[in-house]
């Protein structure tokens, strides 16, 4: 279970409504039964329940089960797109092991508004699901540009092409690794929108010079496909 709280020995940990509901109503627990808790930070814990209301209750932490691991310091820049679609970014882009969600705005870009804490719940939910430690964080919209200018020094950028003459994600992944050197260090992956980057947008992408292009295969994929299938090549390419 996800709580949004500091974890460790002995730690109190209160419960919200829906999770006191969900333990208590839906699992059927009962006091002094024990439950998995992770935060994102702290690493997982076994606590054992000590107030178990209809309405709250409360947990306290008795043991570690696994510490928290660091994955791949790994971002992925997606255009929005419909809100199911998205909520499916998210969800995936959380099992596929990136550390931050940057929803990024295009000029092709077709839906503008993101609701953040609602990508958040997705991420949880997948790493609950899933039993990943690390829940990405979601970052607030941003216009490709002001990403762009303000690109940390030393983040590779892996922008996802559907342009023919793109070089294969493989094996332009395990070029730039061998220049880099020990580690893959810091990268993010960019998905462009529906319509496809602008041509002002490719020309910017291509002067930059943190950035490796890659084509996801022959085909054109939805933009929510090519975040999953970018994840995982990036993933077989250099994670760990
Ligand atoms: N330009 C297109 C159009 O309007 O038909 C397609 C855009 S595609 C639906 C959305 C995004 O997914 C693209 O901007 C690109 O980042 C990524 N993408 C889709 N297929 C890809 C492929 N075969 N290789 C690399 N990237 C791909």
């Amino acid at each position: 279970l996800f709580v949004d709280a500091p974890l460790g020995d002995g730690a109190a940990v209160a419960l919200e409504r829906a999770q006191a509901h969900y333990l208590f109503t839906v699992m059927r627990l009962g006091q002094g039964d024990a439950v998995a808790l992770f935060n994102g930070r702290d690493g997982e814990w076994r606590a054992v329940a000590t107030e178990a209301g209809r309405k709250g209750g409360a947990l306290r932490c008795a043991a570690l089960l696994r510490p928290q691991a660091e994955g791949p310091d790994l971002d992925l820049i997606f255009a929005p797109i419909k809100k199911a679609r998205t909520d499916f970014i998210a969800e995936k882009a959380c099992e596929m092991g990136a550390r931050r969600l940057i929803p990024c705005l295009t000029r092709f870009t077709n839906a503008e508004r993101v609701n953040v804490e609602r990508l958040r719940a997705h991420a949880v939910e997948a790493a609950e699901q899933c039993e990943i430690l690390s829940v990405p964080q979601v970052l607030a919209p941003a216009p490709l540009a002001a990403l762009l200018d303000a690109w940390e020094a030393g983040r590779r950028l892996m922008v996802c092409d559907e342009a023919r003459d793109a070089p294969p994600a493989m094996d332009a992944l395990r070029a730039a690794g061998r220049e880099a050197g020990s580690g893959p260090g810091p990268w993010a992956v960019l998905i462009g929108p529906e319509g496809g980057f602008a041509p002002e947008e490719r020309a910017r992408l291509s002067e930059a010079p943190f950035v490796t292009r890659v084509s996801l295969g022959p085909r054109v994929l939805r933009a929510d496909t090519a975040a999953v299938a970018a994840l995982a090549l990036w993933q077989a390419a250099l994670g760990d």
